[in-house]
């Protein structure tokens, strides 16, 4: 039992934390002793990406049988590039390319993953129950999900997305998806409204209703977490293939941040021995997250703003509580009264202790829009390189940390999420290309201007007729939910 609730002493093995993905209290699963547990992260630098990723969840997820066997159905095959995140330098830094698997988001690295941890947790418990996924997405998860449990046995999946809250191309690719077991559904409301009504879902028809088992395949859940931390191990390794550094020295990473999933990996990777020097909160102008690690409050009560990276555009960021369970020394009494006052005040503050342990690890900086298409601009005109938003928000922030006193001349990796065809229009507007209104031919415009091929996925996606048309209120996902989950209509299977 490794594995227990942020906000009580409720306890899990890492299969029943994976299939629950909440716990009942409403907490986080985390796994208290990560930090004093050994792993070889020496010998896992020796070990190609399967063996790394093995490892990795083995020790992460202790319970799960053939690990192995359960990468190599996850991944053989499915990226574009036979490492799962080639490093590409850039400038003085290097960038992680995250975003070679099916969707084109970095969210693929752990959604090509979940399904099968989910139904070898299903089968390892003995449970009879098809598994339901309930998924609130800010654009990228809602796809990659899709994409990893349509047509999986003994699962469906439920997919809200915030209504015009996410990019053309994002919706396009949720709306065209098929899949007998799937439903994707619009929210008049924000990412935050999906999450909330997501989580209300949970709380208040429990993990079991209606004959099924829900759960999700959003950050919050540890099997979502867990590959997370493969690439930063993947990138310490490239970077000393490449001679970049030497066998120990510190590497610091500027991660684009949402939900705070990304980087909560990294200090995951860091906790397993990793040498990780500072880990970058990278925000948009949604920029609670980067105010909490600077002063120890988190403060929601701000206006959500759409972004041009939409996929960060998150005022409540689920994952902070499990680092807020880490860096106050395990007090979930705590963490319960803080997210007790964020529900309820929109507010809180962490004592000094706490608020010390997360600036030991974390910097933080933010991109506002303009600096955001600027640093699109520059990146493309001096290094040749071209960045989606949210990776440009990355790099904006790296030019900011370097001129701090947090940074001590260590390498830096820029961890890009996305591709840049997911995005053409606010990508082509910031290298001065033409705007069509087309997002098809955007693509093709950026692919003409930058010399590469709009990835498969997304090129296809222009004949693909749209299947899901639903849209409701934000009070209503509670109810759409139970409705899917009794009327089952003849054919479908969720
Ligand atoms: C999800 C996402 C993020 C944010 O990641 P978190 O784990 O939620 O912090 C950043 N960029 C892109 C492109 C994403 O899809």
């Amino acid at each position: 039992m490794i594995y227990r609730s942020t906000r009580s002493d409720i306890q899990a093995n890492s299969l029943e934390a994976v299939l629950k993905g909440l716990a009942p209290d409403g907490g986080l699963f985390v796994d208290a002793a990560i930090g004093t547990r050994s792993f070889d992260w020496q010998h896992c630098l020796t070990l190609n990406e399967f063996g790394m990723a093995e490892m990795i969840l083995s020790f992460l997820l202790p319970d799960f049988e053939d690990m192995g066997g359960l990468v190599r159905r996850a991944y053989l095959g499915k990226f574009d590039n036979d490492r799962l995140a080639p490093l590409v330098k850039c400038g003085s830094a290097y960038v992680m390319e995250l975003f070679h698997g099916p969707t084109s988001a970095f969210k693929d690295v752990a959604l090509s993953m979940l399904p099968q941890l989910v139904t070898a947790a299903r089968r390892q418990l003995g449970i009879d129950e098809d598994i339901v996924i309930l998924t609130a997405t800010s654009g990228d998860t809602g796809k990659a999900a899709l994409e990893g449990f349509h047509d999986v046995d003994g699962t469906g999946i439920i997919v809200f997305y915030p209504d015009g809250g996410v990019s053309p191309v994002q919706r396009a690719q949720m709306v065209t998806q098929c899949g007998a077991n799937v439903r994707v559904c619009a929210v008049k409301g924000n990412f935050d409204d999906c999450q909330r009504g997501v989580k209300e879902a949970f709380s208040m028809l429990g993990a079991e209703a209606c004959g099924k088992r829900l759960s999700s395949a959003n950050s919050i859940n540890i099997g979502r977490l867990a590959p997370q931390v493969i690439y930063y191990f993947s990138a310490y390794a490239q970077l000393l293939a490449d001679k970049a550094i030497s066998p120990g020295d510190k590497v610091d990473f500027i991660v684009p941040t949402g939900n705070f999933g990304d980087i909560l990996a990294g200090y995951y990777a860091k906790l397993m021995g990793l040498p990780v020097g500072r880990l970058v909160c990278a925000a948009n102008e949604n920029r609670v997250l980067r105010d909490f690690i600077e002063t120890g409050v988190y403060d929601a009560r701000r206006p959500f703003v759409r972004t041009s990276s939409p996929s960060m555009d998150i005022l409540v960021s689920s994952n902070l509580e499990r680092l807020l369970f880490i860096a106050s020394g395990g007090n979930a009494g705590a963490v319960r009264t803080w997210m007790d006052a964020l529900k309820k005040d929109g507010v809180y503050s962490v004592d000094k202790a706490t608020h010390a342990n997360i600036r030991e690890a974390f910097s933080a900086g933010y991109a506002g829009e303009a600096a955001t298409r600027a640093a699109i601009k520059r990146i493309w005109e001096e290094d040749g390189y071209l960045c989606d938003p949210h990776t440009a928000v990355a790099f904006s922030v790296l030019d900011s940390y370097r001129k701090s006193g947090d940074y001590r001349g260590n390498m830096c990796v820029v961890l890009s999420t996305a591709s840049p065809f997911k995005f053409p229009a606010a990508v082509l507007d910031a290298v001065g290309g033409q705007l069509s209104g087309d997002g098809f031919s955007e693509m093709e415009e950026l692919s003409r201007i930058s010399g590469r091929a709009i990835p498969r996925n997304l090129a296809s996606l222009r004949d693909m007729p749209e299947k899901h048309r639903d849209l409701i209120r934000r009070e209503d996902i509670l109810d759409y939910v139970k409705d899917i989950l009794n009327n089952k209509q003849e054919g479908e299977h969720i």
